[in-house]
């Protein structure tokens, strides 16, 4: 059915392996979720090539057992990552579809289409995912849709924002904020609370996002004026659901080497109906505790049948799950709380249905009951379009008295010192927006450069932090080492975007670049995108 609405800034959560779109209803007073055009609530995030067409979400994960090696899932991994990343290496190594090194070590996707290999970036694909959605609640909504907010996890870089924001702006959208997952899930689960008239003054929430492909932890408090005020947040960029997918797959490979004495993964097409199967009994494993993996004509025309029980699944997947729990002692001790502090636990992503997950959990913050009632698969573009609907002047009260203060994940500063010393500008955690400067001053005599190298992360060792960009203040006086001065200025947007500037304080030479300048798609890329996208 297609409906004439007013408002139609959208929420999107553009996740790895699923994605859902929202948006609020002033005529209803509340969030919609936006089904597709099959009629799902939640759409793959898949992309697929073929000899006739271009293929996006259902169409796409639907002929991934025909058509592996050009077929694209999990492309969340590859947004604002660096080829070289040991991480995506071993992810490519799993992948049926080819990604190689593109210039400045950025990953390019290689897919056959019509008979053609073509390259593909990251954000191409995304944005024909994200265009596909805009598509779908256009045709729910019967109107345009092009103002978004779309949902991060709290713990991707400023690459990997800007790649998610360049995606949007590839599908023809009008980014209105970037936000993070767990910061949206609070947002629906926060806002539902308020009409609860025994809602206390303050409650300390704490969200748990495990998803397909990333998890976050995040610890905020919502006070009963509608504050959400986020304190800590922290996570792992590369941990979810496919990792479980991909231990249990390993395990099925090995069995069939010992049973058949053949090994099957070189073949991708092996691989891809193997990995279906075990995602399939990975979740069979979250409400019984035996089942079987079966593939009719696996390899070489050889069937495929193995009991799988929970507790093996466990057994694989313990070093993932108690590193789920370092994760949220770390987010606690950051936001300086103690467990027994948290008035509720929020449950969000699909992988939180795995009962080890909620046994973990439930034992660490004993006595305390997790909550379950938000829907784990929709509360993020719920919260997502909450926030939409309030940045482009439409919802009710307790939409508009909102008031949202998330953080930046993760520390940024400049290369200081003669060795590779991080100097932070700012450290993790922090409310965002912010303005932040320090100074700088030269360390050889007649130093007559000034470099600005810009870092993200924890270490000490600027060499073992994400590099984000450089550039290099000129002209610096001829003088003795420690007497020429530069102010460098950090600023986060709202969106946890970074610009830097840097001035030289003796002759007020400025330099100032919005850091993801380097990674970033430029105009030009842009317009090949474009014409290259069109669907
Ligand atoms: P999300 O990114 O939140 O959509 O989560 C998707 C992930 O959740 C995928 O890896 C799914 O396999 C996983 N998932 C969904 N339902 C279940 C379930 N019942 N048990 C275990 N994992 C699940």
């Amino acid at each position: 059915m297609s409906r004439r609405v007013q408002a139609t800034a959208i929420g999107i959560d553009l996740g790895t392996t699923y994605s859902c779109v929202a948006v609020w209803f002033d005529q209803h007073n509340r969030v919609e979720i936006l089904p597709n055009e099959q009629g799902n609530n939640i759409t793959p995030s898949c992309f697929a090539c073929n000899d006739t067409e271009l293929l996006v979400g259902e169409g796409a994960k639907n002929q991934i057992t025909r058509n592996p090696n050009n077929t694209v899932f999990d492309v969340k991994r590859l947004m604002g990552c660096r080829f070289s990343d040991k991480r995506l290496q071993k992810d490519i190594q799993s992948w049926p579809f080819k990604v190689i090194e593109g210039s400045s070590d950025k990953p390019m996707i290689v897919l056959e289409h019509k008979g053609i290999d073509k390259e593909f970036s990251p954000e191409e694909i995304s944005s024909m995912i994200l265009k596909n959605l805009k598509k779908a609640a256009e045709a729910y909504l019967g109107t345009i849709v092009v103002d978004a907010v779309i949902t991060v996890p709290a713990y991707f870089s400023d690459k990997q924002r800007q790649a998610t924001k360049d995606a949007g702006m590839l599908a023809g959208l009008n980014v209105l904020r970037l936000i993070s997952e767990p910061t949206a899930a609070a947002i629906a689960y926060g806002l539902d609370k308020l009409a609860d008239s025994n809602h206390p003054p303050q409650k300390n929430v704490f969200i748990f996002d495990l998803g397909g492909g990333t998890f976050d932890v995040s610890l905020l408090t919502i006070s009963k004026e509608g504050a959400i005020d986020v304190k800590s947040v922290g996570g792992d960029t590369h941990l979810g659901g496919e990792d479980f997918d991909r231990l249990m797959v390993n395990s099925c490979v090995k069995d069939f080497k010992k049973r058949q004495k053949k090994d099957m993964s070189g073949n991708s097409k092996s691989m891809g109906k193997l990995k279906v199967a075990c995602e399939k009994a990975k979740r069979d494993l979250s409400s019984t505790t035996q089942t079987s993996i079966d593939v009719d004509s696996l390899y070489e025309g050889i069937d495929f049948s193995m009991k799988f029980t929970r507790a093996k699944f466990e057994e694989l997947n313990a070093d993932f799950f108690t590193k789920c729990i370092e994760h949220v002692k770390k987010c606690l001790t950051d936001g300086n709380m103690h467990k027994h502090d948290i008035d509720d636990i929020v449950l969000v992503g699909g992988s939180t249905r795995i009962p080890k997950i909620q046994e973990l959990l439930s034992a660490f913050f004993y006595p305390k009951t997790l909550c379950k009632s938000i829907n784990a698969d929709e509360a993020v573009a719920y919260g997502a379009a909450i926030l939409a609907a309030k940045l482009s002047g439409s919802g009710n009260k307790a939409v508009t008295d909102m008031i949202l203060v998330d953080v930046t994940p993760l520390s940024l500063g400049i290369e200081t010192g003669k060795s590779d010393k991080m100097s932070v500008l700012i450290p993790r955690n922090t409310p965002i927006p912010i303005v932040k400067e320090g100074s700088f001053v030269t360390l050889y005599d007649y130093q007559t450069t000034l470099p600005v190298r810009v870092y993200q992360g924890e270490c000490k060792k600027t060499k073992d932090n994400i590099f984000l960009d450089e550039f290099t203040l000129h002209d610096v006086p001829r003088a003795r080492a420690g007497k020429e001065a530069m102010n460098v200025c950090f600023s986060i947007d709202a969106n946890g975007i970074l610009n830097v500037s840097a001035e030289l304080r003796s002759t007020g030479n400025k330099v100032s670049i919005i850091i993801s300048d380097s990674g970033k798609v430029s105009k030009d890329d842009i317009e090949k995108m474009l014409r290259k996208v069109e669907l």
